[in-house]
C-alpha cells in the first residue's frame, strides 16, 4: 500500500515538491507486532501543501452545499456499500497498520459503515427538518439548517478508520467541505479509505485528502478561512489546536468551532451486590480490549472492599486465559501497542509503579506461546493490573493495556466519585451494582460523558449508544447521535411576509 496527499484529485507526488530537488518527508510504515513486516510507504505533506488543500476546500465549499441532501446521502450509502465490499483489504490494514485483533478490526468496519449509513440518513433528516412560525399579521418566518463551511478533521490512530470516516462523513453530511488529515501512523487505511470515498461519488473538491504529523495538523488549523474542526486525540493537541483558533483571525470574521474528543481516566464502581463474573469479563474487556487503546476503556477498577479480595482473586484467573500475541491469530485477544513510543510510556508507567511503595502490580500477562513474534521487532506491552490507594499515583491517563485496581469503603461511595471527577476527565464510568437507585445516584453525582450500568464499559454503538465526554474528555456533541450534524450546520432563520 502507499498513501500520499490528495489534492483536487490529484495525488500529489511529494518527493517532487521542493524545487531543489529535496523529497519532503515519508515514512515505511512497519507492522507494530513485527517489524520485518512492512505495510508500505507514505509520502508526508508540508505546511504548504496543507494550504493548498484549504484553499481547495473553500473555493470547493459552494458547490458541495448546492448539492441536494438526498444525493449526499446517496454518496454516503455508496461509501458504506464499497467499505462493505472491500472488506478484505480494510481487515488487512487495520491488522498490518495499526495492529489491530480480528474481532476489533471486524468491529472496526461495522463502526464506519454504520456511520456513514447514519450520517446520511442524518443528511436527509436535517434538510427536512424547518420550523416555520406565522404571526398574527400573517408574517411568517421558519428556520432551516444550511451548511457552514470547511471544516478540518484530524483524527487519531487507534480507530483509524471508524473516526476518521465518522468525523469526513459527519461534515459531508452536512454539506460541508472536508479537509482530513489522519494519524500519521495510520495513514494507508485512512487513504484507502479516502478512495473509496471518491470512488463513491465524493467529488474532489469536497474532500482533500492531507498526510503528515503534527506540525502538518498545527499548519492545517492555522488556516484562516476554516469553519471548524473536528478532533480526536490528546487533550493537549485539543488545547494547542483550541489555541490556534483563538490566534488566527478568520478571513470571513467567523469564529471557527471546535469539536473535540480526547482521552479520559475512566474508572468502574463495583459494590458488593455486583455479579463478580460479570464484573470481571466486563473489566477485562473494557480494559484490555484493544490492546488497552480505546478511549472508553475502564482504567481504575474501584472494588468496595468487603468483596475485594475475590475480585482480585477472579480478576488475576481471566487475565491469566488472555491470549497476548500476533493480532491475525483468531485466537488472539490483546495485540501490540501502536509503536515504540507508546510502549516506552507505558512500560516506564509500569516501572514507576513496581517502585512505587503504595501500589502493587496484581497481575500481568506473559505473550502467548502460541505467538510467532520477535519480542525485540515488536511493541507489545503485557496486560497488568495494579493496586493503587488513590487515584493520584496514578499520574493522567495511560494509554494501554493497564488497569488499576482501587478499594473503598460503602460509606466513602461520594468521597471516590468526587476524586474521580477530580481527575477532570470526563469520559465514562461503568457501574456495577444490584442496589436500587444507586446508579441514578452515582450518575448524578459524576461529570462524565458516558455512563454504563451493569454491562461492559465500551465505546459507542452509532445511533444507539452516541458517544462524548466533558471536562478533559471533549466538547461534544455525541458522535453518533442526533445532535452532531446540527452542530456542524448553521441553523438560519427566514423571516418573509405572506401578503
Ligand atoms: P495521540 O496521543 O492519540 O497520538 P495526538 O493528539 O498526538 O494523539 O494526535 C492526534 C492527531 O492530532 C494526529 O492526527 C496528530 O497528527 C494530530 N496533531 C498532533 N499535534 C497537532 C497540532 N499541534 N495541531 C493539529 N493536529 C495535531
Amino acid at each position: 500500500w502507499s498513501a500520499a496527499p490528495v489534492i483536487n484529485g490529484q495525488a500529489v507526488n511529494t518527493f517532487e515538491q521542493d524545487g531543489a530537488n529535496q523529497p519532503l518527508d515519508s515514512h515505511t510504515v512497519r507492522a507494530p507486532w513485527n517489524h520485518n513486516v512492512i505495510a508500505g510507504k507514505v509520502q508526508y505533506a508540508n505546511a504548504e501543501l496543507a494550504r493548498q488543500a484549504i484553499d481547495a476546500a473553500v473555493a470547493g465549499q459552494a458547490k458541495w452545499q448546492a448539492v441536494p441532501a438526498s444525493e449526499r446521502a446517496a454518496i454516503l450509502r455508496k461509501t458504506a456499500d464499497l467499505y462493505e465490499e472491500n472488506y478484505a483489504e480494510l481487515m488487512a490494514l487495520c491488522q498490518i497498520e495499526a495492529g489491530k485483533t480480528t474481532q476489533d478490526s471486524i468491529d472496526e468496519i461495522k463502526e464506519a459503515v454504520d456511520f456513514c449509513r447514519f450520517y446520511a440518513d442524518e443528511a436527509e433528516r436535517l434538510n427536512d427538518i424547518t420550523h416555520e412560525f406565522t404571526d398574527l399579521a400573517g408574517k411568517q418566518s421558519r428556520q432551516v439548517y444550511k451548511a457552514r463551511g470547511t471544516f478540518v478533521c484530524i483524527s487519531p490512530w487507534n480507530f483509524p478508520l471508524a473516526i476518521y470516516t465518522g468525523q469526513i462523513v459527519a461534515a459531508l453530511a452536512a454539506g460541508n467541505t472536508v479537509v482530513a488529515k489522519p494519524a500519521e501512523q495510520t495513514s494507508l487505511i485512512a487513504h484507502f479509505g479516502a478512495k473509496l470515498m471518491y470512488q463513491a461519488g465524493v467529488p474532489s473538491e469536497a474532500l482533500q485528502f492531507v498526510t503528515g504529523a503534527g506540525e502538518v495538523g498545527g499548519a492545517l488549523t492555522a488556516a484562516d478561512n476554516l469553519s471548524g474542526v473536528i478532533f480526536t486525540g490528546s487533550t493537549q493537541t485539543a488545547q494547542r489546536i483550541n489555541q490556534s483558533l483563538n490566534d488566527h483571525a478568520q478571513a470571513n470574521g467567523e469564529l471557527p468551532i471546535l469539536i473535540a474528543e480526547t482521552g479520559g481516566q475512566n474508572a468502574m464502581i463495583v459494590d458488593s451486590t455486583a455479579l463478580p463474573e460479570q464484573v470481571v469479563k466486563d473489566a477485562v474487556l473494557s480494559a484490555f480490549g484493544s490492546a488497552g487503546q480505546r478511549c472508553s476503556a475502564c482504567r481504575i477498577l474501584c472494588v468496595q472492599e468487603d468483596v475485594a479480595d475475590g475480585l482480585i482473586e477472579l480478576l488475576q484467573g481471566h487475565m491469566a486465559e488472555l491470549v497476548v500475541g500476533n493480532p491475525t491469530y483468531v485466537a488472539t485477544d490483546v495485540g501490540p501497542v501502536i509503536d515504540a513510543d507508546a510502549k516506552q510510556g507505558l512500560e516506564s508507567h509500569i516501572e514507576r509503579m513496581k517502585s512505587e511503595p503504595t501500589a502493587n502490580i496484581l497481575a500481568q500477562t506473559p505473550m502467548s506461546t502460541s505467538s510467532v513474534v520477535s519480542e525485540e521487532q515488536s511493541t507489545f506491552v503485557l496486560p497488568t493490573a495494579i493496586e493503587v490507594q488513590t487515584i493520584d499515583v496514578i499520574g493522567g491517563e495511560h494509554f494501554g493495556p493497564i488497569l488499576h485496581v482501587l478499594r473503598y469503603k460503602a460509606r466513602e461511595l461520594d468521597q471516590l466519585i468526587d476524586a474521580i471527577n477530580a481527575t477532570g476527565f470526563g469520559l465514562t464510568l461503568g457501574i456495577h451494582s444490584r442496589i436500587e437507585n444507586i446508579a441514578e445516584h452515582i450518575e448524578r453525582r459524576a461529570v462524565v460523558g458516558n455512563t454504563y450500568v451493569n454491562r461492559n464499559q465500551i465505546g459507542a454503538v452509532v445511533n444507539v449508544q452516541p458517544f462524548g465526554g466533558c471536562g478533559l474528555s471533549g466538547t461534544g456533541p455525541k458522535a453518533g447521535g442526533p445532535h452532531y450534524v446540527p452542530r456542524l450546520m448553521k441553523l438560519s432563520s427566514e423571516s418573509f411576509s405572506s401578503a
